[in-house]
């Protein structure tokens, strides 16, 4: 059988056995909720899996991973679907969100979350004790998914670095069902391979039906947007890439290009513009603030200015991302620093002249605590680069392709800029192929991953994802 080849349904007998071993639910198409149970929050990709497992714990992820190895079919796994890439059909889905335990230890300052649990749910567990994760911008992205990509956090990323970097240890399913508990000093050598590979290899060593990681310090950020005319961009840029050449590490911050359509899920004032969004937060006070942000503030007239105190619990203001699920496409890159150079590319093909299909084209900005730490700590982590480079296109899949070969358009532009690698947190369905999962990743990373892979999942069952395949065998 070809990995195309659709494997006939489960028989009922076999269903009802699944059903009889799993807590959560089982559900098949045509049953009530196996629609609500597929969906995913990026509309763009529709999935039509043989059967839904909706997992409330470690031994449902266990009986789903057997079942569908004993019925020779791969498995994927969902949270949110905010990367939903590759579309789930003739497989076993496993749905997390039911895994929602969120446990702080505020002595130890970590924290153990399930599988299911989104980015709000911990930052209103933990900061009621004054800490922080190194969340993302959205409340509602899934933090086992995040952190398997990295987990670039824009509020604290430059101050303490990636998510996974702050891993502590995770609990896993991998192809054969058996639950691991993973460690950077787990006594079995695999284990901790297991650890290293997880983040960086997404779904593609097993399913996370735990993690536990590290919390800072930090209740309060100053922190907000300031939005430019679009009219303004090369002037913001030019002074965006002072600001981030010199950033202190307690500084991290974006700029995004916006083009909302004018359509009720965009803040009225955005609807149908053009403008420039600088995204900062700042781990200081309103004065240092003042002080770093005032050749920014001098570049243009900012049309709105919300860089302000607020408590770490209200980081969503930050970026403001979509609250309800809408179909898009994205693709991304890795730049070096924002010379000259690339300001004028940028302003040429996306500026305020320019023709541009992408709704929101943005730059992150790294460096600081995420450029430093052992190469080696976990596969996910991306330090040579100075910019993610993200651009996103809302819309359902026919009108949203051409604005793909936009954005390839312009990396191309930027190839004096361009670093090699992917933040795999922003790799899209357009980034699912062998050749692009391959460029995602350093190739000694990817050939050890490739390894790992081999001991854990020589069948390759988990292969509905950014498919690392397995090492070949060498006998
Ligand atoms: C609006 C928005 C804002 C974002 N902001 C940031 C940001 O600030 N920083 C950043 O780094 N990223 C950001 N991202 C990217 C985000 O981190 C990834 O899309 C992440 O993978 C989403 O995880 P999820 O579980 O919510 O999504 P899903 O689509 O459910 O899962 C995404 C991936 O993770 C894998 N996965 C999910 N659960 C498990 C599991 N239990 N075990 C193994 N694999 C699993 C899936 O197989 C899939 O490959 C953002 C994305 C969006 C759409």
């Amino acid at each position: 059988m070809t990995m195309t080849d659709r494997p006939p349904a489960p028989d009922p007998l076999a269903l009802a056995d699944l059903a009889g071993a799993v807590t959560g639910v089982v559900l098949t198409p045509g049953q009530p909720g196996y629609d609500e149970e597929r969906a995913p929050f990026n509309l763009a990709l529709e999935s039509h899996p043989a059967v839904v497992v909706g997992a409330v714990d470690a031994a449902d992820v266990q009986a789903a991973v057997r079942f569908a190895r004993a019925h020779d079919l791969p498995v994927a796994v969902m949270t949110t679907g905010h990367q939903a890439s590759v579309p789930v059909d003739a497989a076993v889905l496993v749905t997390t969100r039911r895994m929602s335990d969120v446990r702080v230890d505020p002595l130890a300052a970590t924290v153990t979350v399930g599988a299911g649990v989104v980015w709000q749910q911990v930052v209103d567990a933990t900061t009621a004790y004054g800490l922080a994760p190194l969340n993302g911008s959205s409340p509602l992205v899934g933090v086992v998914g995040y952190t398997l990509g990295g987990g670039l956090s824009p509020m604290l990323g430059r101050a303490f670095g990636w998510a996974a970097d702050a891993l502590r240890s995770m609990t896993v399913v991998t192809a054969d069902g058996e639950l691991h508990e993973v460690s950077a000093h787990a006594p079995d050598p695999l284990d901790a391979d297991l650890f290293w590979g997880l983040p960086g290899a997404k779904s593609n060593l097993g399913i996370v039906t735990s993690m536990t990681f590290g919390l800072f310090p930090v209740t309060h950020l100053h922190a907000g947007g300031l939005f430019f005319a679009g009219a303004d961009l090369a002037a913001v840029l030019t002074a965006y890439a002072a600001l981030t050449a010199a950033a202190p590490d307690e500084l991290t911050t974006s700029i995004a290009l916006l083009r909302m359509p004018p359509v009720p899920f965009v803040p009225e004032f955005l609807r149908g513009t053009f403008m420039v969004h600088v995204r900062v937060s700042l781990l200081g006070t309103a004065e240092q603030a003042g002080e770093l942000l005032r050749p920014l503030r001098a570049a243009a007239p900012a049309l709105l200015d919300t860089v302000a105190d607020m408590p770490y619990a209200d980081f969503a203001s930050i970026h403001a991302d979509p609250s309800s699920p809408a179909p898009w496409r994205e693709h991304s890159a890795l730049l070096g620093p924002l010379t000259p150079g690339a300001i004028d590319t940028l302003v040429e093909v996306a500026g305020p002249d320019a023709d541009v299909p992408v709704q929101m084209l943005q730059l992150r900005h790294l460096g600081g605590a995420l450029a430093r730490g052992e190469a080696t700590t976990n596969a996910a982590a991306r330090r040579h680069a100075e910019f993610v480079l993200d651009a996103i296109a809302i819309g359902p899949v026919e009108v949203t392709g051409g604005a793909m070969s936009w954005t390839r358009g312009l990396v191309d532009r930027l190839a004096d800029v361009r670093v090699p690698g992917t933040n795999l947190n922003f790799l899209g369905a357009e980034d699912a192929s062998p050749a692009e999962v391959a460029a995602a990743h350093d190739p000694a990373v990817l050939a050890r991953l490739r390894q790992v892979k081999r001991a854990v999942d020589p069948h390759n069952t988990f292969r509905i994802n950014h498919n690392i395949t397995p090492a070949e065998d060498p006998r």
